[in-house]
């Protein structure tokens, strides 16, 4: 059994008396509860897994046990490795670990994007403790071997989340293969999502989850209710219909799981209702998504559609339904959800939409907040899609027998390629479609969005 220990103030923490100092001089009265919960946790070594949005003191939660047991060392390399998504993180990282690291001997170095290497390179050359880094860069650096990793026995990656909707996976799983196997792993992150969860899975060891409480969500002032749905194509059906009533439904926040359903909905919905409808997710660029908030903001659009992860720090209000198209596998993210609405004293509604295989997501939603969200009848004018996406078509249990083995009395395999085979895997088939669809870079949500506007 583990054994529970008060933490309430940092005089609980066993910690050096130069970290008591540095904590004294920045003022903090007492640890946040992320503080309080993560301490003894990473001090175990174990893998950790950690739940929390910034403002909460997290990068000094990971910071105060990693800064304790650093002991003073004059090796080259670096024995900790902080991984965040941004250049400005890395600055913002940085600049903390110097505050809490005042009165003990600790090398810093960041490494990002966008700047020299050569400076880089040579920072690095000088010996490192710490390093807090943008995965593309570190990686170049540890290419051009400037940087060796091999001495790291700490791995953080800070804001996950966000890192793996940017599309760093490949970059994060080629990083892991050049860190030795014997380290302990630690992650935060704001919300958990699929790709977070699969990358939990194939590189942490029973890692311990500390979250804390989603506090001030004033359930009260929101109406919950759910209704079954069979697939993703109905749900957009049966949100169309939901849609129809303007003025019930007059400022809508939709969440969908993932950017593919941000968009696959998103080309339903303004099929039906045009300009009224905006969709951010991190394909799009920030002005873009800066300027569709602004809209909805404003009521210039009435729906918009957003995934988990970029609708971090979105400051809406009156919001009259969240419409959940999807059930978070995690509560918490439920939570985030619907607290978007019924803010300040507002009543707001949320609704909830599940298949048969997301029910018992939806009972994990229901235990944790100790209340049935009710069921609606599903309407009768409502049409049940036959469509169905790529995730929810059957898998393909079919047996490999058509394998041919090659005829080696062809001749040899260096052979010219046919003209059909000579195209290049341009990858990202996904993104090249709706360019296609869009008629631009997917990355030029701007021009798209002007578009648009003008043509309405
Ligand atoms: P973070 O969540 O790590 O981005 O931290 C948010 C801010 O809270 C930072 O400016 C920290 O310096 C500050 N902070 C961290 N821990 C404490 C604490 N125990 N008491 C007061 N402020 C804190």
């Amino acid at each position: 059994m583990q054994q529970i220990v008060s933490m309430d103030t940092f005089k609980d923490f066993s910690i050096s008396n130069q970290l008591h100092y540095a904590i004294e001089d920045l003022g903090f009265e007492k640890p946040t509860p992320i503080q309080s919960k993560a301490f003894s946790v990473i001090l175990s070594g174990k893998d950790v897994v950690g739940i929390a949005q910034t403002g909460t003191g997290k990068t000094f939660a990971y910071m105060l046990p990693l800064l304790q047991e650093l002991k003073f060392s004059k090796q080259i390399h670096p024995r900790i490795l902080i991984l965040v998504p941004t250049r400005e993180l890395v600055l913002q990282v940085a600049e903390e670990i110097e505050k809490f690291s005042k009165y003990l001997t600790i090398r810093v170095v960041k490494v990002y994007g966008g700047a020299n290497i050569n400076t880089q390179q040579q920072e690095v050359a000088q010996g490192a403790d710490i390093i807090v880094a943008t995965p593309g860069r570190l990686y170049d650096l540890v290419l051009s071997r400037s940087l060796q990793l091999k001495s790291i026995k700490k791995l953080v990656i800070d804001e996950v989340d966000i890192m793996l909707d940017l599309g760093f996976r490949f970059q994060l799983t080629n990083i892991f293969e050049l860190l030795p196997s014997r380290r302990q792993n630690i992650m935060f992150s704001a919300t958990m999502t699929d790709e977070v969860n699969t990358l939990i899975h194939d590189f942490f060891t029973a890692p311990s989850t500390i979250s804390i409480a989603v506090s001030g969500t004033p359930l009260d002032n929101i109406a919950q209710y759910c209704y079954s749905v069979s697939n993703f194509y109905t749900k957009a059906n049966l949100l169309v219909y939901l849609l129809k009533d303007k003025d019930l439904f007059n400022k809508v926040l939709v969440f969908v799981s993932n950017k593919r359903s941000a968009d696959r909905l998103f080309e339903v919905l303004e099929e039906e209702f045009g300009y009224e409808i905006a969709v951010i997710h991190s394909n799009k660029t920030q002005n873009y998504r800066i300027r569709s908030i602004e809209n909805f903001n404003k009521g210039k659009t009435r729906v918009l559609v957003t995934t988990d992860v970029m609708s971090r720090g979105l400051h809406i209000d009156h919001i009259s339904h969240v419409v959940n198209l999807d059930t978070p596998s995690f509560p918490e993210n439920y939570m985030h959800r619907i607290g978007r609405t019924g803010r300040a004293e507002q009543e707001g509604t949320s609704l909830l939409f599940y298949t048969e295989q997301e029910q018992e997501a939806k009972e994990t939603i229901e235990t944790l907040m100790d209340m049935k969200i009710s069921n609606l009848d599903f309407p009768e004018e409502v049409e049940i899609s036959t469509r169905l996406t790529p995730s929810e078509q059957p898998k393909d249990t079919e047996p490999r027998s058509t394998y041919k083995k090659r005829d080696t009395s062809l001749g040899s395999g260096f052979h010219e390629k046919s003209e059909k085979n000579k195209k290049v895997n341009q990858g990202g088939s996904y993104r090249r479609l709706i360019a296609k669809k869009y008629k631009k870079p997917k990355t030029r949500g701007d021009k798209n969005y002007n578009n648009r506007n003008k043509k309405k």
